[in-house]
């Protein structure tokens, strides 16, 4: 658990304009002073990310919300009151202050309150907010273990909090709250079946959910995103063995996450299984460090099982959609 001197010397490295890296309930995350343009400007040049995708201000309470948004639809406030701390992040119409570096120019702002006690402790030492995307450089594999961001950037993103595995494992559901309806820009751990029925109204699908469709910026715009350096491909349960066989016998080396404990596998070659839940929620905890391993394994390729479709597995199946070559590729 952290210490208190590490909590110490990375608020000072906040309140200088430089990053740290501490853990939330969904990911780790690369995070600067929401406030200081100069820190923001660190974040997207260590992960090489484009200036036009806006970050998310992590706050330490719903009741510093005003600080950062200039209107809270009656919505939002519920989602806020219902889900905070927790992985949901609120689109809203933001406050003239916040640096346009945060938010790529927008008029709206993308806020949340982290559901993590180091991250917490972190906000609350601070006294501001964090501006902070995952750690890890821009489309790649997003961390969810501390040794995760220290094998993307060593020391270089400042001082690591530990905070053990993120015990989600994928990022925040994101609404949006910019037209008339609230909107669904990413899935995630809180599935939009959840928000709509405690609303009681349908979201507009504006996010991840068609290929190439989304606005410029939106997360998920076609592009690989949340990937492994090894090519990945996702086969039905069907078309798995079949194809993980076909590669063999070309002479690939294949790593495969599977729902089965790997059985079909024995007495082959060139092949390594690693099992995941069949729960959704125990399979989203356990993805980018599955992938994480195995893209270490030298494989000259990555079998992901299709799971199942449905809403439960929206946040899981969005994200392998994106970790696919090419991408969004099945
Ligand atoms: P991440 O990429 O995990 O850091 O999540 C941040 C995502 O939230 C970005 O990729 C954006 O697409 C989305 N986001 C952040 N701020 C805004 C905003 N002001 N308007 C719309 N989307 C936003
Ligand atoms: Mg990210």
């Amino acid at each position: 658990m952290t210490i208190p001197e590490d909590l110490a010397t990375a608020v000072d490295h906040l309140k200088r304009g430089l990053t740290v890296v501490f853990p939330t309930e969904t990911v780790y995350g690369l995070g600067a002073d929401a406030m200081n343009p100069k820190g923001v400007e660190r974040v997207f040049a260590l992960k090489g990310r484009p200036r036009n995708r806006p970050l998310i201000v992590h706050i330490e309470g719903v009741a510093r919300l005003e600080e950062w948004v200039r209107e809270i639809p009656e919505e939002a406030r519920r989602l806020a009151e219902r889900f905070w701390p927790g992985p949901l992040t609120l689109v809203l119409p933001g406050r003239r202050e916040v640096p346009r570096e945060v938010t790529g120019g927008r008029e709206t702002v993308a806020v949340r309150v982290p559901d993590h006690p180091v991250a917490t402790a972190l906000l609350k030492a601070f006294g501001g907010g964090i501006a902070a995307p995952s750690a890890n450089r821009f489309g790649r594999l997003s961390p969810t273990a501390s040794w995760h961001v220290r094998e993307s950037f060593g020391d270089e993103a400042g001082p690591i909090l530990e905070g053990g595995p993120c015990p989600v494992g994928v990022e925040s559901t994101i609404v949006g709250f910019v037209g008339e309806r609230p909107a669904l820009l990413r899935p995630g751990s809180i599935s939009a079946q959840r928000i709509e029925a405690f609303l009681g109204i349908r979201m507009l699908r504006t996010g991840a959910d068609e290929e190439g469709s989304s606005p410029p910026g939106l997360p998920g715009s076609g592009e690989s995103h949340y990937a492994p350096a090894t090519p990945l491909e996702v086969r039905s349960p069907d078309a798995l063995w079949i194809r993980v066989r076909s590669l063999v016998l070309r002479g690939e080396t294949v790593g495969v996450l599977t729902f089965s404990d790997g059985r079909e596998l024995d007495g082959q070659g060139g092949v390594t299984a690693l099992p995941i839940s069949k729960r959704p929620s125990e399979y989203a905890r356990e993805l980018y460090a599955a992938l994480h391993s195995l893209d270490r394994g030298g494989f000259g390729r990555i079998l992901v099982e299709a799971p199942p479709d449905g809403e439960e597995w929206g946040a899981v199946n969005d994200r392998l959609k994106r970790a696919s070559h090419p991408p969004g590729g099945r």
